[in-house]
């Protein structure tokens, strides 16, 4: 096959843009084609995009475009109870920063605009042929497009995902729902971010320097709803919901109370991909939350979707055709990618102790830490760098 010279990424999240604007700088034209009519359609809430993926985003001349409309998060703390340990954190390694998935969206467009990468709004795939020589993607508006390859970069309930191998699996639900909110509320003079484990679910949360506070909620149900069905429940009913989840816990308890309906973002259910076998097939290929989502819980979704997108476009240009490209590619990432989402499981199952559990939790917290090589667990994660 010969070198390529075409790609359509499917997807205008976070991979997409990336992977475009990475294929462009590897001398490949790529044009994304995004379902939503709008780059800011139905995108609320925050995200952290730790150091590694800062540095991938360093490799496109994006990262102090990211730095900048982030907060960085210098020092965590877990609160189980009134109790509160400091954690650890590594020499060296640049605090994650958390921005809202809407300014990252709006920094990662004007970018690829900026090195002329085209995108199509309001397009959604519903099919592809695969030929010898290019690919046609067909969409629901009756309009098709093709190029030499297709990256689907259309995250967790991925089409690409089932064209490529009709048999890969779906998203799992990790049993937990997700919603943010942002409330003015004194809360001490801790800059850090709080996860705190409280009576019956798991919250997060941090003060913003304008006198805010935003939390994000993890509520266990053992009802899987998408993020269109969690949206169609009003947000008065998420508010009293989770006002009674917290009712028992300071100061998640408060923060809800006083957060408005207005400031109320639903995510809905919180997914986890298990490993996925094929992760391309002749001219297809997937990047990021389509092939590996590690949960929230990782800090690490958003990271790794860079990353991939950066990889996938340097075997592009070092390898001679696309089936070596991929294979290289599948290589260097499946076993990072798969590392990280087993310890999302392992975090997310702590998620909902019960109240012994968060006993036990309490109690074994100072010689879990004292044991826990902090270098060897997340310093892989964190240092990771990409040679371009
Ligand atoms: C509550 C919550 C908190 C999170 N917190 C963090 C965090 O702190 N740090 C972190 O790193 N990650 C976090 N994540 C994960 C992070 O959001 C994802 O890993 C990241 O968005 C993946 O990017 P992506 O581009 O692969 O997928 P997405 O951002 O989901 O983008 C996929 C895009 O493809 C489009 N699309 C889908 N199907 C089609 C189609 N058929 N045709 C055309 N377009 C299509 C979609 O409209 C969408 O715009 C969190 C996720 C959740 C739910």
């Amino acid at each position: 096959m010969p070198r390529t010279r075409s790609a359509l990424v499917i997807g205008g999240g976070i991979a997409g843009p990336v992977t475009a604007i990475a294929l462009r700088k590897a001398g490949i034209e790529a044009q994304v084609v995004e379902a939503y009519p709008n780059a800011a359609e139905g995108i609320g809430g925050s995200l952290a995009i730790a150091a590694n993926g800062l540095a991938a985003l360093d490799l496109l001349g994006l990262g102090n475009a990211v730095r900048d409309i982030g907060l960085p998060i210098a020092r965590t703390r877990m609160a189980i109870g009134r109790g509160l340990t400091q954690l650890p954190t590594l020499d060296g390694v640049e605090p994650m920063r958390m921005v809202r998935r809407n300014h990252l969206h709006r920094v990662l467009h004007e970018h690829a605009a900026a090195t002329d990468v085209p995108f199509s709004f309001g397009k959604r795939l519903i099919s592809a042929e695969t030929t010898d020589h290019g690919v046609t993607a067909n969409f629901a508006d009756g309009s098709e497009l093709t190029a030499d390859l297709l990256v689907g970069a259309d995250g967790v309930r991925s089409t690409v995902r089932g064209l490529i191998d009709p048999q890969a699996p779906g998203p799992g639900y990790t049993g937990l729902l997700s919603c943010e909110g942002r409330a003015q509320a004194d809360i001490g003079d801790y800059t850090g971010m709080t996860f705190a484990f409280g009576r019956r679910a798991y919250a997060l949360y941090w003060p913003e320097p304008d006198g805010q506070v935003v939390w994000g909620a993890n509520l266990p149900s053992p009802q899987y709803l998408s993020l269109n069905q969690a949206r169609s429940t009003p947000a008065s009913e998420w508010l009293e919901r989770v006002r009674e989840t917290y009712a028992d816990d300071e100061p998640m308890g408060r923060l809800t109370q006083l957060t408005s309906e207005a400031d109320l973002d639903v995510t809905g259910a919180i997914h986890i991909m298990p490993p996925v076998p094929n992760w391309y097939r002749g001219r297809m290929v997937l990047v990021g939350d389509a092939v590996h989502a590690p949960s929230n819980s990782t800090g690490q979704g958003a990271s790794l979707a860079v990353e991939s997108g950066i990889e996938l476009a340097r075997c592009l240009r070092d390898q001679p055709d696309p089936a070596s490209a991929f294979a290289a590619y599948v290589a260097l990432r499946r076993e990072r990618v798969e590392r990280i989402t087993r310890r999302g499981a392992r975090t997310n199952s702590t998620k909902t102790p019960g109240t012994v559990g968060r006993m036990v939790m309490r109690a074994a917290m100072p010689l879990m830490f004292r044991l826990f090589d902090l270098e060897k667990q997340l310093g892989p994660e964190l240092r990771h760098r990409i040679s371009w």
